[in-house]
């Protein structure tokens, strides 16, 4: 037993780096709680996490583009629009079973039962509607200006007025949109405010900043179907293309053996900001159980049985080739931020067709979010019981709709869904402001979400291989006819 254990560790040697680096951060950051370090010391504690973040972010652009421009090019047009319907259908399907696990699992252990909390609030939130977010998809699908799509991405925020009264005295955490710049990681940014009711939102569209991923991959998908139909005039592009990606590869590879270092900082910062967890009650400790139990069934019944059915292959197989990408996953929160390792795992470690993976991958980062999705729904459903509020089969029904499409509308970045959320709150009538209840947990919840999110879009990744696999069988022999014309 020992033997074995030693022998896969050699064999997999980052990733045990890995793994033993967010144990090790977990053990850090609550040692170095106890002892009350300065917010400043904090910030330079986080800084080897945060260099973490920013490599894998940095890798993002030059990777969705040079994979789709490149991915897409060498594919014609037959197989790819047969490759991108079967893909969003089962992005959508996928999405949608999850969100009716998460349903099913809340009604059944009913986590918000029992509370003190007395009557509903009704109407007592900002609005923030589906009309709001799906404005918001169409608006990000169609950048007005691609260099700023680098940077700037359109989702409508409540701002909080603040009114004298609402500041100071009882504090209550608020939740204020993310500010996606903020120095600290990006992460959403909460102001100890007055209790929550008290405060005041106006909505401004398109305010929030953070890349447009989901207009970049529209774009560079357009690009990549242009180009192969350019034949060999658009082949000088294709191979600009095919060395960038192959750039980026490589130095995803050199960058792999920092992250442990970075995880050891990233999660032992992360649990340095993070709210005493000794005030989370017994209902709280019951919705983070139905959370982590619709993800496990989700992520590792559901999903796996489904890649069985269809691949007829193991599915523990593949996913044991991922396992580093979900190691990054868990740890920054973040599928975009993750997409760079998830593709050197499918390339190298599950045999996933290169094509295949430069196309499913990128628009899964965007739009295929199942952890969420069943976060949403059963988030929203536990703020309905806490507030006693009964809904009814439609409110149910509208609460899988929304779910469906805010996680759809969700950047892949941390606590994104938390965002969303209002959208699945308001469609029901329940107050969003009542999100405050859940904050508390949201940062270890997103953890796990962001693994099943970035497993969903893998595992597509391997069936689209499987389901499509003639149509690249014949593009990649166009694809080397092409090499030898550029060579
Ligand atoms: N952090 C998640 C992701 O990047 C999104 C969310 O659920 O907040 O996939």
């Amino acid at each position: 037993m020992w033997a074995f254990i030693k022998g896969y560790c050699k064999r997999n040697g980052l990733l045990t780096l890995s793994v033993i680096a967010v144990v090790s951060g977990c053990a850090l950051g609550f040692f170095l709680r106890s002892l009350n370090l300065s917010s400043q010391a904090k910030i330079y504690f986080s800084f080897p996490g945060e260099l973490l973040m920013r490599m894998l972010k940095m890798l993002i652009l030059p990777l969705i583009t040079s994979s789709l421009m490149s991915g897409l090019s060498a594919m014609d047009t037959k197989a790819s629009g047969r490759l991108g319907v079967l893909t969003i259908t089962y992005y959508l399907w996928t999405t949608f079973i999850a969100v009716i696990v998460g349903i099913i699992l809340v009604l059944v252990i009913h986590p918000g039962k029992g509370t003190e909390k007395e009557g509903h609030k009704s109407g007592s939130g900002p609005v923030m509607t589906s009309a709001d977010a799906l404005l918001d998809l169409i608006r990000n699908m169609i950048p007005a200006n691609l260099v700023e799509a680098t940077f700037q991405q359109y989702r409508t925020d409540l701002v909080p007025i603040l009114t004298s009264s609402a500041v100071g005295s009882q504090a209550n955490y608020v939740y204020v949109m993310p500010d996606y710049h903020n120095p600290q990681l990006g992460h959403p940014v909460f102001l100890e405010l007055t209790p929550a009711p008290e405060v005041k939102y106006k909505i401004v569209p398109g305010n929030s900043k953070g890349m447009n991923v989901l207009g970049i991959v529209i774009f560079s998908g357009t690009m990549g179907l242009l180009l192969g139909k350019m034949g060999e005039r658009g082949a000088p592009l294709v191979n600009v293309c095919q060395c960038v990606n192959e750039c980026v590869m490589k130095i995803i590879n050199a960058a792999m053996w920092y992250f442990p270092f970075g995880i050891v900082f990233l999660v032992a910062g992360k649990i340095l900001e993070m709210h005493d967890p000794a005030h989370l009650g017994e209902k709280l400790g019951m919705y983070f159980l139905t959370v982590m139990a619709g993800l496990f069934v989700h992520g590792l019944i559901l999903l796996p049985l489904f890649y069985f059915v269809i691949t007829r292959k193991n599915p523990f197989t593949f996913i044991r080739g991922l396992l580093q990408a979900l190691v990054i996953a868990l740890a920054t929160s973040s599928s975009s931020a993750t997409l760079p390792i998830t593709m050197k795992c499918l390339l190298e470690n599950c045999g996933v067709d290169r094509q295949i993976a430069r196309f499913v991958l990128p628009v899964g980062a965007t739009i295929n979010m199942d952890g969420t999705a069943l976060y949403e729904a059963v988030a929203a459903i536990f703020i309905a019981q806490v507030n006693e509020y009964e809904l009814d089969f439609g409110q149910l029904v509208t609460i899988s709709i929304t779910a469906t499409a805010a996680s759809i509308g969700a950047a892949g970045i941390p606590q994104a869904g938390l965002v969303t959320m209002v959208i699945v709150l308001t469609s029901v009538g329940l107050p969003p402001a009542d999100i405050t209840l859940i904050v508390a947990i949201d940062w270890i919840l997103d953890r796990f979400r962001t693994m099943i999110n970035v497993l969903g879009d893998a595992l597509a990744a391997g069936i689209m291989c499987h389901l499509c696999k003639k149509d690249f069988e014949k593009t990649a022999a166009n694809s080397s006819r092409r090499d030898t014309v550029i060579s």
